[in-house]
This record gives structure tokens, sequence and C-alpha cells, in this order.
């Protein structure tokens, strides 16, 4: 009973439906690492849904309403092309049951350095147990965005560092502002 329902919801793609891909992140706020990841997806997958973590942690910085604009906005400076390719929604529950949901063919991650690796075989290797018909791609970080990751580029923003060559300059002011925001509330 469950697995008709199951199936009814979730109908087999065919050759000819487009290839979805997720991918799915905190985006905390989004960095050049990300954006990279999310153009070069675009190559393998004909559309790609980011899904924005409803709970990204305690170190929040963004609301997931504001990740979501930050994200579109940064898609749709790139260029048009990519933006009528690129899709961002929030993202509740277990991954594996929203990508079905969705329809992905694949979930798409990216690998920094190898301190990523043993948290995402593991997790890979859970996922596929949970639906088994649904890939999980992994691009190779750029090697210029190798080290970039939204914790530290929060981190360096918050000691007055300069997170230039690791944000676009509109996700740069606007992390600035909110840490400006977050220091003037304290006091
Ligand atoms: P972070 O790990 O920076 O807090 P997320 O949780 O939003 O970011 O990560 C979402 C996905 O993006 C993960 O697969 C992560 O490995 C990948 N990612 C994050 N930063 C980079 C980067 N600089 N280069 C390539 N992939 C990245």
């Amino acid at each position: 009973m469950a697995a008709t329902a199951a199936r009814k919801k979730h109908p087999k793609a065919t050759p000819n439906s487009p290839r979805i891909g997720l991918y799915p992140g905190s985006f905390d706020p989004p960095t050049n690492g990300h954006l990279d990841i999310i153009r070069r997806a675009t190559r393998v997958v004909n559309r790609l849904i980011v899904g924005v973590a409803i709970n990204p942690g305690k170190d929040a910085m963004f609301t997931l309403e504001e990740r979501i604009k930050i994200v579109e906005d940064e898609v749709r400076s790139i260029n048009n092309g990519l933006a009528a390719k690129v899709e961002v929604r929030s993202l509740e529950g277990l991954l594996m049951h929203y990508a079905r949901d969705v329809g992905a063919a694949c979930i798409i991650r990216g690998l920094r350095a190898v301190t990523d690796f043993d948290y995402e075989f593991q997790m890979t290797g859970m996922n596929a147990r949970i639906a088994p018909e649904i890939e999980t791609v992994f691009l190779m970080a750029s090697e210029n965005h190798q080290f970039i990751s939204s914790r530290l580029v929060k981190e360096v923003g918050i000691l007055g560092g300069d997170i230039s060559s690791f944000v676009s300059p509109r996700v740069a002011r606007l992390l600035m502002k909110r840490i400006a925001e977050r220091k003037a509330a304290k006091r």
C-alpha cells in the first residue's frame, strides 16, 4: 500500500524528462565556492534545485528567507541563462525524501579537502540505503576555492578581516552589515 502510494507520488523519470539535481546546503552565506559548484552542476544536470536547509546551525547569520534570496540574487547576477536552470527552495526533513519529492536523479555535493571526505562518505552510504535510485555526484572544489567555507568566512568577517576574495561584493556587504548589527545589539 505504502509502496504504491510512493510510486504514484514519485513517477519514474523517462529518457525525455529533464535530469534534476539537488544541491543541498546551509548557504549561510553562499560563497564563491558554492557558486562555482552551482555553475558546474548545471553542466551535469538540466535543472538544479538548490535546497537551502531550514536549520543552518546555531551560528546562523541569516534567516532562511534571507539565505534563499541571497542565493537567488547571486545566481541571477552570474547570468540569466544560469538562473533559468536553477531554482532555489527551502529544504526541510530528510534529504533523500525531499530529493524524491522533487524528482531529483542525483544529489550534488562539493568536496574540498580530505576532511570533507569522511563525513560525505558516511552520509552517501546512508543516503544510498534510504534511496538507492538517487546517486550522489561529487564535484571537486576548484583550486582557488578549496579553503573557503561559510563558517570561516563568518569568523574572518567577525574579526574584521578582508572577505572579498571568498564571497561576492554583494554578499560581503550583507555579511559585514549583519555583523555590525549584531555587534551594535550586544552593546
Ligand atoms: P559550508 O560547509 O561552507 O558551511 P554548506 O553546508 O552550505 O557550506 O555546504 C553545502 C555543500 O557545498 C557541501 O557539499 C560542501 O562541501 C559544499 N561546499 C562548501 N564550500 C565549498 C567550496 N568552497 N568549494 C566546493 N564545495 C563547497
